[in-house]
């Protein structure tokens, strides 16, 4: 076929070329180029840019003249091949398979059709006998024949490409796949019209409406990176998984959550919170490059940020650095210390699907929380710990339908009287599946979730039936101590369903002691309020674990608290001279207050003598007695109290 350029057709690529001129510079504008398959994207976005601007000067064949219409004719068909070329790597990238191709031939491999095509263009601009030709003297132009290696190239990309979003269409939403899909019919589509309407240049343009398409569903702001922060968003790190998942791809991944993030929104006005967020995702996302170049940062919400990489020792030292480095230094705008937890881990290795996996993430840090700073996963994940911890949902609600709490019974020393006369309700549960599992493990949990009132509940009335009993009564026991969530104070009826059941069943309000923890009674007026009602209505309140939390002696000395139980810690503690003093002068002015002492956790004859020595009134302790089972409980009482 033989075409006089002059008349070319060039307003379809005229309107392409602004076209992609708004893609590029939104992109740019809003920095949508840093992941490495939006750089690829990029690139093709240029090359069709260059590629049209090639195409609309070929089109002026007088002005350009024989060779110049050779020059450009020849880069044209270059850059064309080079279009579907990055197309297909940029789907490579995309569905992250790109790293299946580690060695150098398999990479050559994929290229092999892309070079020799460039290779043809090259030998054909100075032999004019491969794929096309112009005329020195009336500058027509003519496709030789080989032409159709072009399309065929061309169409060799597209279709490999359709076969990748096919494979891996689970990674892509509707929407997604139909806009990666559309280049193939409108390239096709537009191929035919120019074949037959050789005049029309429509090609480019087809393929920029394709590029608009991926742009507007893919390579788009929302998806990729978060306002707040300027970090990558969830639904990238979504896509990203979902391809490490699908690829079986050993990804690393850290974890880390600012626990305290409200905080931030009560401290300072919103954009002062904003701008400390900021500040502190740049950290992540920048600092640690010289550890690892090609770590990706994400903003998962709430406090939440996830730093992903293929080299577990470099973010284990990214990990260990940020746990030392976050908020170690002060802003200078406000007092606020990042609490955090950290936790690293491999998948798949370590959750073997998606959905296993992003349910973690979403609470994570609510059940793991161990003592160690940095939570590493991997080596935990197959410990009985971990799946119990992990599994806490599931666990507890099985324990409410097959009722498998039991209360146990730790008998308390009274030293005046030199006998037990009171013991304390704890809670266990045992796990068909899984044992017995201690409170340490799910308190915390069920008073972050709220099935802390239910659990408290079931003690409470398996406490109350002892009491009511015969045997209770023989024992000649005083009171017996329940261990009662802070959270639970804040709903009146709970005081008033317990004052119920206790008239209910003719039992004297006293037979029960109340056991708050210090670390919950930090300064909270609602729960003062509550703590003095209840003890208005006779109820009798400890203090747990004192000298634990905030010791805030002034408040404590306010509160209508009986007993003050001195936490384990402080006689873990008792051989230092220093606490000695300290333990000393705690009894004094316990006593001083009006108020008795209990001693948490002794479990040697020496502890329990120097206790003694101290002044305190009374002694719960392995030394004693470990908490037992009811019946061993009984058996214990009448043994140690004839
Ligand atoms: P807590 O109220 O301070 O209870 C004392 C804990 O110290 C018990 O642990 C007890 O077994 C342990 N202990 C007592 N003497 C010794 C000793 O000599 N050596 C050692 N190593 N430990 C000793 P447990 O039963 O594992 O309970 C842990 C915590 O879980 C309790 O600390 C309490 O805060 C909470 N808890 C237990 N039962 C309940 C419950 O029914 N409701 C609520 N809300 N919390 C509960
Ligand atoms: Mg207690
Ligand atoms: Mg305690």
């Amino acid at each position: 076929m033989i075409l006089s350029k002059a008349a070319f057709i060039v307003y379809f690529d005229m309107a392409a070329l602004l076209l992609l001129s708004v893609i590029l510079l939104t992109i740019f504008v809003k920095g949508l180029y840093k992941q490495k398959e939006s750089k690829i994207f990029t690139t093709l976005v240029i090359c069709v840019i260059i590629d049209i601007v090639f195409d609309i000067l070929a089109s002026y064949p007088d002005m350009i003249g024989y060779e110049g219409l050779i020059v450009l004719d020849t880069l044209y068909f270059l850059f064309r091949v080079t279009i579907p070329f990055l197309y297909f790597l940029y789907l490579l990238q995309l569905t992250d398979i790109w790293f299946k191709f580690d060695k150098i031939y398999k990479k050559l491999l994929v290229a092999i059709p892309y070079w020799a095509s460039l290779i043809l263009i090259i030998i054909n601009a100075f032999s004019q006998n491969l794929i096309f030709n112009i005329n020195p003297n009336t500058l027509e132009y003519t496709r030789k024949s080989i032409f159709w290696v072009i399309y065929g190239v061309q169409g060799l990309y597209l279709i490999l490409g359709l076969v990748l979003i096919l494979q891996h269409r689970k990674i892509f939403n509707a929407h997604q796949k139909f806009t990666l899909i559309a280049i193939v019919p409108l390239t096709f589509g537009a191929s035919i019209i120019q074949y037959f309407y050789g005049t029309f240049l429509v090609e480019l343009f087809c393929q920029s409406i394709a590029i608009y398409l991926i742009s507007s569903s893919i390579e788009t702001k929302e998806m990729l990176i978060d306002d707040r922060t300027r970090l990558f968003t969830f639904s990238s790190f979504r896509s990203f998984i979902r391809r490490a998942y699908l690829n079986k791809r050993e990804t690393h991944i850290l974890l880390l959550k600012v626990l305290n993030y409200s905080e931030l929104y009560n401290l300072l006005p919103y954009e002062d919170a904003i701008q400390y967020l900021r500040r502190m995702s740049y950290q992540f996302s920048h600092k640690y490059k010289n550890i690892d170049e090609n770590y990706n940062s994400y903003y998962l919400d709430e406090g939440l940020f996830a730093e992903v990489s293929y080299s577990y020792d470099a973010l284990k030292e990214i990990a260990i650095k940020m746990n030392k480095e976050l908020g170690s230094r002060r802003s200078s705008i406000v007092e606020f210390v990042p609490k955090k937890t950290i936790c690293l881990l491999t998948i798949p290795k370590v959750f073997d699907n998606e959905t296993n996996f992003l349910q973690f993430i979403n609470n994570f840090h609510t059940k793991l929380d161990f003592d160690h700073e940095i939570i590493y996963l991997n080596e935990l994940y197959r410990t009985n710990e971990f799946i119990i911890r992990n599994n806490l949902d599931s666990i507890l609600e099985q324990a409410f339908k097959d009722n498998e709490f039991e209360v146990y019974y730790q008998p308390i020393y009274n030293i005046k009287e030199q006998k037990f006369t009171s013991a304390e309700a704890l809670v266990r549960l045992n796990s068909k599946k899984y044992g017995f599992i201690y409170p340490d493990l799910f308190i915390n949990y069920a008073e972050k979730n709220g099935k802390i009132a239910d659990i408290d509940r079931k003690v409470f009335y398996q406490v109350l039936d002892f009491i009511n009993s015969n045997t209770f009564n023989n024992l000649g026991l005083e009171y017996i101590e329940i261990n009662l969530s802070i959270l639970e104070f804040i709903e009146e009826d709970i005081i008033e369903n317990m004052t119920k059941a206790l008239r209910d069943r003719n039992i004297s309000i006293d037979k029960l002691n109340i056991e708050i923890t210090e670390k919950s009674t930090s300064s909270n007026i609602e729960v003062d309020k509550h703590i003095i009602a209840l003890a208005k209505r006779g109820i009798r309140l400890s203090l747990d674990d004192y000298g634990t939390g905030y010791s805030n002696i002034e408040r404590f000395s306010k509160l209508p608290f009986e007993l003050i139980k001195v936490d384990k810690s402080l006689v873990d503690d008792s051989e230092k001279p220093n606490m000695q003093r300290i333990l000393k002068n705690t009894f004094n002015m316990i006593k001083d207050l009006k108020r008795k002492s209990v001693v948490e956790g002794v479990e040697t004859k020496e502890q329990a003598e120097r206790f003694i020595s101290y002044g305190c009134d009374y002694i719960q302790g392995f030394y004693y007695s470990k908490p037992l089972t009811l019946e061993q409980f009984i058996k214990f009482i009448k043994n140690h109290n004839k």
